[in-house]
C-alpha cells in the first residue's frame, strides 16, 4: 500500500484570491459576521488550512433575510422576464469565463479531481443557469372557462397567475459545492424569488465566489445573499426563520427531518434532496464491456460522496464472478491523488471525520460475512485518502448494504431469480429511493424493471444520467419534491386564482 501522494499547489491567481478576506455577502455588500466569527477552510488533500471565511450566526441570518425580503419588493420585482433572463445569461458567461478559478477553489475546499470539477462547473454552472434562464418568459398561468359565480349575476373571467414564492432559504452539502449552489440559484432567479444561501461549513468558498460574480453581473442588492456558517447555528436559524417562505435543502436524511420540524413555526414550504443507496442491477445478457466501467464510475465518482452513487450492485449469478473481477480490476486502476494533480481520478474524502465514519462501515463489513475483494484501508500520510473498497457476497441484512456510507465502498450481491419482482424487492429494500439503474439488452426486462424500482430516476444501461432539463429528486426517505426541468420551477412558485365579475 502506497503512502498518500504529494499535494500540488494552487495557481498564483487562486493563492492571491485565498489571501483576501472572505466575508458574508448580504444586500450586495461584503460584511463581517456580527460576532466576528471565522470558519477555517481545510484542503482535504494536504490538511493545510487554505483560508478562513466569516461565519454567520442568527443575527447575520436575520440581516440576510431582511435584505432578501426588501429585494423581493424592489427593483428586482420590476424587471421584465427578459431582463431577468439576460442577467442570468450574463451570470452564465461569467461562470464560463472563470471555470479554471472556480474549479481550483472547488478542488481546494472539497478535494474532488480537477477534471471532474471543470466539467461540473461548465455543465452545472453555466449550462444549468442557461437552461433556467430559458424558463423566465415561459412561466404563466391559465384562463379557466368556468363561471364560479352565479351566472345570473353576470359574466366572469377566471385566470391564474404564477407568482414567486418569495424569500428562499437554501441549505447545501459539501459534496459538490458548485453544483449545489447553482441548482438552488437558477430556479430562484428564473422565478423572480430572492435567496439566502447557506453552503456547508466545510465548503464555503465556491458559493461566496459565485455570489461575488453575480453581484458583478448586476443582480440588484439583496437578491442573492450568501452566508456560510455552521448547520446547527446559521442553518437552524434559516430553517426556522419566520420570514423565510421556503427552504430548499440538500443534505442528509437526518438533517432533512430537522428541517421539516423547524419549518412548522410559519409553515414554510420545504423541498428536500436527501440521501441514497442506489441499486445497479445487472442481468446475465448485459454488455459487460459497458457494465464494468459503468459500475466503477457509478459508485466511485466523487469518492463515493455522491447521493446518486450506485453503491449496491445486484448481479445475476451467471455473470457474478466476471463482474466482480472486472470491477475490482477497474477500481485498482483508478489513480488516487490530490485533485490538483491532472492524473487523479479519486481524491481524498472531505474530512478526517468523514473518513473515520466511512472506515467504521468498512470495519463492520470486514467483521460481517461479506468478502473483502479489494481496498479496505485508509492511506497513511497527509490528506484524507482511502482505498476504494469492494465487498462481495453482501446481503440486505448487512449494515454496509443498508445504510448510506457516502464514501468509496461498493457492495456486490448476487441474484438467481428469474422473477423480476423478487429482484426489484431486494433492490428496493432500503429506506432510500433516489436513483438506480438496470443493465440488460432485453428491452422488456429493462422497462419492466425500471418501472419496478422505487426511485426518482432510473437509468437503463447507464447510471445517474443527470441533466438540467430532467426532473431530479427522491422517493421514500430520499426527499420531497423535484428539482431540475419544468417541474423544478413548481416549488418556487405559488398559484393565485383571480376571478372577475363583469
Ligand atoms: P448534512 O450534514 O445533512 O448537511 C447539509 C447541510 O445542512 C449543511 O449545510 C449543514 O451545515 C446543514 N445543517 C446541518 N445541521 C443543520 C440543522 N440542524 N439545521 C439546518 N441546517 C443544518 O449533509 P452533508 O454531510 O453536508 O452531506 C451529505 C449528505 O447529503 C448525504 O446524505 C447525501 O446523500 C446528501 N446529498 C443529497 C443530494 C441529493 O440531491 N439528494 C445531493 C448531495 C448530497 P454544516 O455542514 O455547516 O453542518
Ligand atoms: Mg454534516
Amino acid at each position: 500500500m502506497s503512502a498518500a501522494p504529494e499535494t500540488l499547489g494552487p495557481s498564483a491567481r487562486t493563492r492571491e484570491y485565498l489571501s483576501g478576506e472572505h466575508l458574508l455577502l448580504i444586500n450586495g455588500e461584503r460584511v463581517p459576521a456580527a460576532s466576528g466569527d471565522k470558519i477555517e477552510v481545510q484542503d482535504p488533500a494536504s490538511e493545510d488550512i487554505v483560508t478562513s471565511v466569516a461565519g454567520a450566526g442568527a443575527e447575520d441570518i436575520d440581516r440576510a433575510v431582511a435584505a432578501a425580503r426588501a429585494a423581493l419588493k424592489g427593483e428586482w420585482s420590476k424587471l421584465t422576464s427578459y431582463e431577468r433572463a439576460r442577467l442570468m445569461l450574463k451570470f452564465a458567461d461569467e461562470i464560463d469565463a472563470n471555470i479554471a478559478q472556480i474549479a481550483e477553489l472547488e478542488v481546494l475546499e472539497n478535494g474532488l479531481p480537477r477534471m471532474i470539477s471543470e466539467f461540473t462547473v461548465a455543465k452545472f454552472g453555466a449550462e444549468f443557469m442557461r437552461y433556467f434562464a430559458g424558463w423566465t418568459n415561459k412561466i404563466h398561468g391559465k384562463t379557466i372557462p368556468v363561471s364560479p359565480m352565479d351566472a345570473a349575476n353576470g359574466e366572469t373571467l377566471t385566470y391564474t397567475r404564477r407568482e414567486p414564492i418569495g424569500v428562499v432559504g437554501a441549505i447545501t452539502p459539501w459534496n459538490a459545492p458548485l453544483a449545489m449552489a447553482i441548482l438552488k440559484l437558477a430556479p430562484v432567479l428564473a422565478t423572480g424569488c430572492t435567496i439566502v444561501l447557506k453552503p456547508a461549513e466545510l465548503t464555503p468558498l465556491v458559493a461566496l465566489y459565485l455570489g461575488e460574480l453575480a453581484h458583478k453581473v448586476g443582480f440588484p442588492p439583496g437578491v442573492i445573499n450568501v452566508v456560510p456558517g455552521y448547520g446547527h447555528t446559521a442553518g437552524a436559524a434559516l430553517a426556522e426563520h419566520p420570514d423565510v417562505d421556503k427552504i430548499s435543502f440538500t443534505g442528509s436524511t437526518a438533517v432533512g427531518k430537522k428541517i421539516i420540524e423547524a419549518s412548522t413555526g410559519n409553515l414554510k414550504k420545504v423541498t428536500l434532496e436527501l440521501g441514497g443507496k442506489s441499486p445497479f442491477v445487472v442481468f446475465p445478457d448485459a454488455d459487460l464491456e459497458r457494465v464494468i466501467p459503468g459500475a466503477v464510475r457509478g459508485c466511485f465518482f466523487l469518492q463515493g460522496q455522491n447521493c446518486m452513487a450506485s453503491t449496491r450492485l445486484f448481479v445475476h449469478e451467471d455473470v457474478f464472478d466476471n463482474v466482480v473481477e472486472g470491477v475490482a480490476g477497474g477500481v485498482g486502476q483508478m489513480p488516487i491523488g490530490p485533485g490538483l494533480d491532472p492524473n487523479s481520478l479519486l481524491g481524498p474524502l472531505i474530512s478526517g471525520d468523514q473518513r473515520s465514519r466511512v472506515m467504521e462501515f468498512v470495519d463492520a463489513g470486514k467483521s460481517s460475512d461479506a468478502e473483502l475483494v479489494c481496498g479496505g484501508e485508509a492511506l497513511p500520510g497527509r490528506g484524507f485518502f482511502m482505498q476504494p473498497t469492494l465487498f462481495s457476497r453482501t446481503n440486505m441484512d448487512m449494515k454496509i448494504a443498508r445504510e448510506e456510507i457516502f464514501g468509496p465502498v461498493l457492495c456486490v450481491q448476487s441474484f438467481s431469480d428469474s422473477e423480476l419482482q423478487a429482484v426489484a424487492d431486494e433492490a428496493n429494500a432500503t429506506v432510500y429511493g433516489l436513483s438506480g439503474s438496470v443493465w440488460t439488452r432485453d428491452i422488456s426486462v429493462a422497462h419492466k424493471m425500471a418501472a419496478m424500482i422505487d426511485s426518482g430516476q432510473v437509468s437503463i444501461n447507464c447510471h445517474a444520467a443527470v441533466d438540467p432539463a430532467v426532473p431530479f429528486g427522491g422517493n421514500k426517505q430520499s426527499g420531497w419534491g423535484r428539482e431540475f426541468g419544468e417541474e423544478g420551477l413548481d416549488p418556487y412558485l405559488k398559484t393565485k386564482a383571480t376571478t372577475v365579475l363583469f
